[in-house]
């Protein structure tokens, strides 16, 4: 086979697609959101995010990647310019028509990497959970969030509490797309969750394992809470600890796909007991 020019589906001729699925079938779909990060972090620090993790993979792996998807469930953000938000359920039927799309051509694996955390998940696993049960039970779907890979390097890397333009999110954004962060406007300033929500709020996603109750405000009340947009303190943010943060969630990554290269599914495979 030929070697890609490129990991982009975009940059590609269908031409080029069409070779790479005759011996590849999976695809990495990145998706994010436009919202504000604060005054330091720009409105796209959760896409770029997903864009970041899934082209180092994907080079590492050569397995393509679809354009991002740059819009997400922000809509408590929309008190601050330049939020462009998707309802859960727009951002649902987004995800779904791009796998009917990709599973058509033949793409049999869709890994969906999502830099937007917590406020995303709900509806990209509602669509790829409703698009596996009833549609295309044939396809694997898997999401990936460095909520969810980067605990670990997490708890060693950050110095304050890590939540919306926390140190974390706006260090990997420095590393990898320096220009965008203004660094004059770092914040030692954060949001007092307790103070507000109770004992059962959370104001570090990659805490230790708290109980949490989950109480969804929106974009009223947060203009209120949160008047910078900012919740976290990021002035201890750095390029070199956003370098650590995305190799080990690289890392994983490409570990993740090598296996799924070789995972043929389980229907008909696992031995009963
Ligand atoms: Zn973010």
């Amino acid at each position: 086979m030929k070697k890609i020019t490129s990991i982009w589906i975009q940059e590609l001729t269908w031409e080029e697609v069409a070779e790479y699925l005759k011996k590849n079938d999976i695809v990495i779909i990145p998706t994010g959101s436009t919202e504000e990060h604060g005054p330091a972090g720009p409105l796209g620090v959760d896409t770029y995010a997903a864009i970041a993790l899934a082209e180092d993979a994907a080079k590492k792996t050569g397995v393509l990647v679809t354009p991002p998807v740059w819009f997400g469930d922000s809509s408590h953000h929309g008190g601050f310019a330049g939020t462009i938000s998707l309802r859960p359920q727009t951002l649902i039927a987004v995800i779904s028509d791009m796998a009917r799309s990709l599973a058509r051509a033949g793409f049999k694996k869709i890994i969906i990497i999502n830099g937007h955390k917590a406020a995303n998940l709900p509806a990209l696993l509602t669509a790829v959970k409703e698009l596996h049960e009833y549609e295309l039970p044939d396809i694997f779907f898997a999401v990936i969030d460095p909520w969810k890979i980067a605990r670990k390097i997490s708890s060693e890397l950050k110095e304050t509490n890590e939540h919306h333009s926390g140190e974390l999110e706006i260090s990997h954004v420095w590393y990898k797309y320096p220009h965008l962060i203004k660094r004059k406007k770092l914040t030692k300033n954060k949001i007092n969750f307790r103070k507000i929500f109770g004992k059962y709020s959370n104001d570090d996603l990659f805490g230790p394992a708290e109980e949490i109750i989950d109480m969804p405000w929106n974009s009223f009340e947060q203009k209120a809470f949160a008047p910078s947009g900012s919740f976290s303190a990021s002035v201890k943010a750095s390029p070199k600890k956003g370098k650590i943060y995305h190799d080990y969630m690289v890392n994983i990554i490409v570990d993740y796909i090598k296996w799924l290269k070789t995972y043929k599914g389980v229907i008909g495979r696992v031995k009963k007991s």
